[in-house]
């Protein structure tokens, strides 16, 4: 297989579901309207070089790429817009409900970085986090393991979902105020424990065959494993893959998934991203309950399970995190972390009045 860099356009999202979510899209903004527009045009097959409907884009894609571009990312954010520029929207639909806060951590909170032991966030973004747990229930869900994406949060009234959510902990009992819910103080669960000892092993082995590649490193993250390659050159990437794959033969109760510049090794039980989703609303007491609107932020493709969870919900938002079109089930975007802070900034204005900042 091939790998596509993260900034490549993958696909065009389906138009959203009608009827799984809480309210009819926001009108449709000039620019984009007027691309759509454009390649409904209709123009005489009589006319020297004419076009007929749909064929429009493809011409124009060959003939100016950019603007092409231009125009696939007007109407992939006509599907998905800007949740900062759409906030009221948010807002109102979240209105009197309790607000549940999901976010992923690298490339949502943190910037991606070429070593990923360096992706640190903010102090800026560390403090959007706190004031936002102050208001809602909130939970980072990683693919890391969780003790270190705890490092690199360091806010100890967050509920943590690490490795993708198959090993999860509740706020420290003295700093956790919104667990009253369902009376439970600590939430703690760990879906893969019996595979911890295959996962070392494989660990080792992955460690060991990649010394042979430049660039790849294998981080263990307790209960899956994730091999970089952000640093190895283009032409290895398949080398990488192959390696992995090799190994990954004698292990058919492990499985391979892929995100960012990275090959992800995790047991192949259900559970994902999505499932630790539905695991801490319950835990929290919210399962099945009308009035709970969770927001989930993230920017990775194991994020979609859970974007998934609240389609199929019908409750809440998913919020993606990208600068290009993809291929998703969220309904809003945000280009990066730092319109990332200024929406969890916002989520607390004062000048909310009676919003989402005053529920429960
Ligand atoms: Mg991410």
């Amino acid at each position: 297989m091939t790998f596509s860099t993260d900034e490549a356009v993958t696909a065009v999202a389906a138009p959203a579901q009608a009827g799984l979510h809480f309210t009819p899209f926001p009108p449709t903004k000039g620019a984009a309207r007027d691309c759509k527009k454009l390649a409904a045009v209709h123009v005489d097959r009589a006319t020297p070089g004419s076009i007929v409907g749909g064929s429009l884009f493809e011409t124009m894609k060959a003939s100016s790429p950019r603007r092409a571009a231009d125009a696939e990312h007007g109407d992939w954010m006509e599907k998905h817009p800007s949740a900062l520029t759409w906030f009221e929207a948010v807002l109102g639909a979240a209105k009197g409900k309790q607000i549940v806060m999901f976010l992923d951590y690298d490339g949502t909170l943190s910037p991606i970085v070429e070593d990923p032991d360096r992706a640190v966030m903010s102090e800026e973004m560390r403090d959007a986090v706190r004031r936002v747990a102050e208001h809602f229930p909130t939970a980072i869900v990683s693919g890391r393991c969780r003790d270190k994406v705890f490092n690199f949060v360091k806010l100890r009234e967050l509920y943590y979902a690490g490795s993708h959510g198959m090993d999860i902990e509740g706020p420290a009992k003295q700093s956790n105020k919104h667990v009253q819910a369902n009376g439970e103080e600590v939430v703690h669960y760990q879906a893969g424990r019996e595979f911890l000892p295959v996962i070392e092993e494989v660990y080792r082995t992955l460690t060991a065959r990649m010394e042979a590649i430049a660039g790849a490193r294998v981080e263990h993250n307790k209960y899956c494993l994730s091999v970089h390659f952000r640093c190895v050159q283009e032409e290895e990437w398949n080398a990488v893959e192959e390696e992995v794959r090799s190994v990954l033969k004698e292990y058919p109760h492990l499985k391979l998934t892929h995100g960012r510049k990275v090959l992800e090794i995790r047991p192949s039980i259900k559970w994902d991203k999505g499932k630790a989703l539905e695991f801490l609303l319950e835990s929290l007491g919210y399962a099945g309950r009308s009035d709970v609107f969770p927001i989930y932020i993230g920017d990775d493709r194991t994020d979609e399970d859970a974007f998934k969870v609240l389609r199929g919900m019908g409750q809440g938002i998913g919020i993606l995190v990208s600068k290009f079109p993809k291929e998703t089930a969220a309904s809003y975007s945000l280009r990066d972390p730092v319109e990332v802070k200024e929406f969890l900034g916002k989520m607390v204005e004062p000048t909310n009045g009676d919003g989402p900042v005053k529920a429960a």
